[in-house]
């Protein structure tokens, strides 16, 4: 993002805004530490919301087996991180609906998110997944940009926008006029709001999946990506083009066939009303979609046969490529001992997550962990125990961490721990955690001795707002220090670095 944009995102007073029950929702999210019954108390502030919950909760839409009476029936019906996602599903489409400025805009953005998250959904069932609620609002909150950028340069934005938009028109023009494109702009303020990281993960690479560095997180933006193709067919005139690129798409991207792009389609058509009512906002008309996935049908099917042959074989040949080089690069990744990530890896994604950190301004926490007098256990044991121990240290470790964060082997018993998008108070909780669960284990050696190791912890957080200056080897030495000053301190303790 250049400058410019960031500053007037950055001053501008009329930003799209979290409402306050957003923000309690999403400091939920954050916390390591939250309960159902502090969720459902929050949700119960807003009247408005706990309805909409509560007929959720009931709605064919997610076909549960119980049914719900009162709010805290429906949170345990739905699940907590259902609920988390779902609430601020319906607080952000607020935000999205309520934002003033061109009308025309926010009307289409609108539309246009609430069929990009059906869609995602609905592509991420064909695929298998069980995140759809995750996958819904990344769909919903993708272009939150657009309105960002035109709420920060209004008479700019209103130049380049036309009254009936077009998503990837909208995106070039963006680009020219203002260096960057409204992924930008949408994954700087879902930052700004402390979203969780894989929703800005996923607006941040909807454009340029290039950007989105680590595998497990790409799908979303890959999803997102396809689910916004999805969108500009139900949305935009030109049918027959949108369903061509769609398709060309889907392919490669998701390895989704002709087929199942076509049940995906009937699927989203078939989920539009209700969803709509569950908004109370109008999509497209359901005779509309009946009639787009008609069309898009005879375009999927018609197409000359020997061209999808062909084309399907270069699939193949390239989903091999990809598959070998996959395997190849999981092992290169991984420590050979004990199967998390190794050095190499954990530099690379150093690397991208301090970039990451550094464009959007959000901070990274890095902790340097080394196991306490681990030189004695190898001496009274051996070094096979030991090594048993550093397995089962790295699965104690990898287990208690969130998806997105990472841990690392850096060598011989220390392990080095990345945790994105998070802040000095919630790093120490984690950390904490970490060397709690390594004290509490307890390792069986095969003649039945019992075994417990201690850890020490240094941490240092990488924070725009409070340090000017650094870069990934330097945070790993001030991780390195503050491990120092744990050892000294009496180890089997966590310690921030000091400058
Ligand atoms: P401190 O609390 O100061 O960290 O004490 P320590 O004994 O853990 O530290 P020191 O650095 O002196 O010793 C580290 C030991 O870790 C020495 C080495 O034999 C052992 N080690 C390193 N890599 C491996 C490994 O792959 N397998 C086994 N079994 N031991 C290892
Ligand atoms: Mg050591
Ligand atoms: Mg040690």
């Amino acid at each position: 993002m250049t400058p410019e944009v960031r500053d007037a995102l950055t001053y501008c007073p009329t930003l799209p805004s979290l409402s306050s029950v957003a923000v309690q929702v999403v400091e939920i999210a954050r916390d390591p530490e939250a309960d159902p019954a502090h969720l459902t108390r929050i949700i119960s502030r807003d009247p408005a919301l706990a309805s909409r919950i509560l007929r959720v909760s009931n709605s064919p839409l997610y076909a549960r087996r119980r049914s719900a009476d009162n709010l805290h029936q429906a949170v345990s019906v739905l699940g907590f991180n259902a609920t988390i996602t779902l609430a601020l599903s319906f607080s952000l489409a607020d935000t999205l609906r309520m934002t003033t400025g061109a009308a025309h805009l926010t009307d289409y953005v609108w539309r246009r998110a609430l069929t990009t998250g059906v869609a995602c959904r609905q592509l991420g069932r064909a695929l298998g997944r069980t995140d759809d609620e995750e996958l819904f609002l990344a769909g919903l909150l993708q272009d939150i940009g657009v309105l960002a950028l035109h709420a920060a340069l209004p008479e700019r934005y209103a130049a380049i926008a036309d009254d009936d938009p077009d998503h990837d028109s909208l995106v070039q023009r963006e680009i020219a006029a203002f260096g960057c494109d409204h992924s930008a702009a949408g994954a700087w303020l879902m930052a700004q709001w402390q979203l969780p990281h894989y929703l800005v993960l996923a607006t941040q690479g909807s454009h340029d999946l290039g950007l989105v560095a680590s595998d497990n997180q790409s799908l979303y933006a890959e999803c997102v990506a396809v689910a916004g193709s999805i969108a500009e067919l139900f949305l935009s005139p030109d049918n027959a083009a949108a369903t061509e690129a769609l398709a060309a798409q889907a392919s490669p991207r998701l390895g989704l066939g002709r087929d199942q792009l076509q049940a995906v389609l009937e699927a989203v058509s078939g989920e539009l009303p209700e969803v709509a009512q569950l908004y109370e906002t109008e999509i497209v008309s359901a005779s509309r979609a009946a009639g787009i996935v008609d069309q898009a049908r005879e375009v999927l099917t018609t197409r000359n046969l020997e061209l999808i042959r062909e084309v399907a074989a270069q699939h193949h040949q390239t989903a091999e490529i990809e598959n070998r080089s996959r395997q190849w690069r999981d092992t290169a990744q991984r420590d050979g001992l004990t199967g998390i990530s190794n050095r190499w890896h954990l530099d690379q994604r150093l690397e991208a997550e301090f970039g990451l950190a550094e464009e959007n301004g959000w901070p990274l926490a890095v902790g340097f962990l080394d196991l306490d007098y681990f030189k004695a256990i190898n001496d009274v044991h051996g070094h096979l125990v030991g090594d048993q121990v550093l397995i089962h240290t790295a699965q104690v470790l990898e287990t208690n961490l969130r998806e997105g964060d990472l841990v690392g082997r850096y060598g011989g018993e220390e392990f080095v721990i990345l945790l994105p998008a998070t802040r000095r108070s919630d790093a120490r909780h984690v950390m904490e955690r970490l060397r709690a669960a390594v004290e509490t284990q307890v390792y069986r050696t095969d003649e039945g001795v019992s075994l417990q190791v201690t850890a020490s912890v240094g941490v240092t957080v990488y924070d725009t707002d409070n340090v000017r200056h650094g870069n990934p080897s330097s945070l790993v030495r001030e991780a390195d220090r503050a491990l120092y000053d744990a050892k000294e301190r009496g180890r089997n303790r966590v310690e921030f670095f000091r400058a």
